[in-house]
């Protein structure tokens, strides 16, 4: 197995299910990537583990290529096979483990979404850490994410510190509490795991029945830092609404649960070299947005008869937590206001996906309204380059990223307040901000009229005074988004945990 390079910084290893740009449905893949970019920028030796899906972006994966030995991990009573991969991803090291399962674990054409995706993700985080163990690794913090390698942390506290794994501290980050991957306790023994010790309502025993499982609370249990993506969502979890169930286990392990905003990947992310864009541009070249204006507005077949008539974008996946209601309701006020509406966004879910499908037919060659039901990262790079506003009207959003795509890009945001919207819009009107943090409309409850009122703002604020407007424009283009200051704060929360465990062992 490859042996890590040494380095003055500290060791992380990152075991995720997703990793943007290879392996990505939503945020928590680009949180992976931009964290893990900015940790190396500072010197720190950061791996990362994801299992090697068959419908991952290949083409980003530079070097790729077999190690010559298997790593066996333990599953259902038996050793299973682990054929284990290595290449560089965005010049990060990545292990990409491809189990040698009759289940094909990896092998469904989807990342998530399948019956067996708890056997699929136990099985992984048991693999992962069997890799790390066999490969002699000595990371100083192991960062897990979401529920799905949430079985990290009890699989390395009860199992893989007696075999010599045990250098490390456990972080564990959840980046939307609404998905904890709960399941029969049963279910549990699969990857290793004590049922009798684990499903205790101290431990890993979900809210709603004595026999379900909660691998999120388990991580919560069980790392020595636990964070969520805004500190605004990391209050909302710990009310009795917000918390899905978790907000006593959060409020009990309060000390270790801290709320870090997530930052964006400013390099992906960047109006002045990205190659998606008809035109690059920057703050100081408005010119340039308004040709992909102009641009965008052709290929989808929109007027082009006013080049000042404002377009509302919104990429979202459809989803309930995304608002789609007010999504649907902001797509209808727009028209009416006289603006254009760029909507990019897909459905998991059946009725949402068909719903919306009604409404793209409906406006199907209508000059001011296109819906684009599907993923597509090169239009979405458009889209934002284009829009003058952006509309998030989140029922609950834990962190967002659109928001911040968006001021780069020069698009004004519309966003609930809620979560990391909460955190990083702020409204222009509002005279308890400081004028220099304000920089779009939001608003607070999440009904059609609130919103409405929100969009009605944005466009008189457009149509009244274009100079003070494109001021605005320029400012959020100039607000920082990186992962810098977001990257010191999780490199804090690891050296103090690190600390604090060299102090305890010599004590
Ligand atoms: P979530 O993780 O809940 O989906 P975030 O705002 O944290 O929401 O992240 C969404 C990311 O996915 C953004 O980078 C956004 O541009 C992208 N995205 C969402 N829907 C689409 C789509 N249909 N096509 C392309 N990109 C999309």
């Amino acid at each position: 197995l490859i042996s890590s390079p040494t380095s003055q910084g500290l060791h992380i290893i990152h075991i995720a299910a997703e990793m943007a740009p290879v392996a990505k449905v939503g945020g928590l893949g680009d949180v992976v990537s931009g964290l893990s970019k900015a940790l190396q920028k500072r010197g720190h030796l950061v791996e990362i583990v994801i299992p090697k899906y068959d419908c991952m972006q290949y083409d980003h994966v530079r070097d790729l290529r077999a190690l010559d030995v298997v790593v066996e991990s333990y599953f259902d009573g038996q050793l299973f096979k682990n054929k284990i991969w290595v290449g560089i991803v965005e010049g990060l090291p990545v292990y990409l483990i491809e189990p040698q399962h009759p289940a094909k674990f990896f092998w469904r054409g989807q990342f998530y979404g399948e019956r067996d995706d708890f056997k699929r993700f136990s099985y992984f985080s048991r693999a992962a850490l069997e890799l790390l163990l066999q490969a002699g690794k000595k990371p100083d913090i192991i960062h897990c994410h979401d529920w799905q390698t949430a079985f990290v942390a009890p699989l390395y506290w009860d199992i893989y510190t007696a075999k010599g794994l045990n250098s490390a501290r456990i972080c564990f980050t959840c980046h939307n509490f609404e998905y904890q991957g709960t399941t029969h306790a049963s279910e549990l023994a699969s990857c290793g795991l004590d049922v009798s010790q684990l499903n205790r309502p101290d431990r890993m025993q979900d809210h709603s029945s004595h026999e379900r499982v909660n691998p999120v609370k388990g991580a919560v249990v069980f790392s020595n830092i636990v964070t969520t993506v805004s500190p605004t969502y990391a209050q909302e979890v710990r009310t009795a609404e917000g918390g899905r169930g978790l907000h006593k286990t959060l409020n009990a392990y309060s000390k270790k649960f801290i709320g870090v905003l997530n930052g964006i990947d400013t390099d992906a992310w960047d109006p002045s070299t990205d190659s998606y864009l008809k035109v690059q541009f920057n703050f100081d070249d408005l010119l340039g947005k308004r040709e992909n204006k102009a641009d965008l507005r052709k290929h989808l077949k929109l007027s082009s008869a006013d080049p000042m008539q404002p377009l509302v974008g919104c990429i979202t996946r459809l989803v309930p937590q995304k608002g789609v209601h007010l999504i649907r309701h902001a797509i209808y006020r727009t028209m009416e206001l006289g603006g254009q509406f760029v909507l990019l966004g897909s459905s998991p879910v059946e009725h949402i996906q068909r719903e919306f499908e009604g409404i793209a037919k409906h406006f199907e060659n209508h000059p001011q309204i296109r819906l684009i039901l599907k993923y597509d990262e090169a239009l979405s790079h458009s889209i934002y380059a284009a829009s003058d506003m952006f509309i998030i009207p989140s029922v609950f959003e834990p962190c967002g990223l659109t928001q911040m795509i968006a001021m780069r890009y020069g698009a004004v945001p519309i966003a609930r307040k809620t979560g990391g919207l909460n955190d990083s819009v702020f409204d222009v009107d509002d005279d308890t901000i400081p004028l220099q943090f304000r920089n779009g409309f939001t608003f607070l409850t999440p009904d059609e009229q609130s919103a409405g009122n929100a969009l009605e703002r944005a466009f008189s604020h457009y149509r009244k005074n274009i100079e003070s407007w494109q001021q605005l424009v320029q400012r959020n283009m100039k607000i920082d988004f990186s992962w810098d200051s977001s990257a010191s704060q999780y490199i804090e929360l690891y050296e103090k945990s690190v600390a604090r465990a060299k102090a305890s062992k010599m004590a």
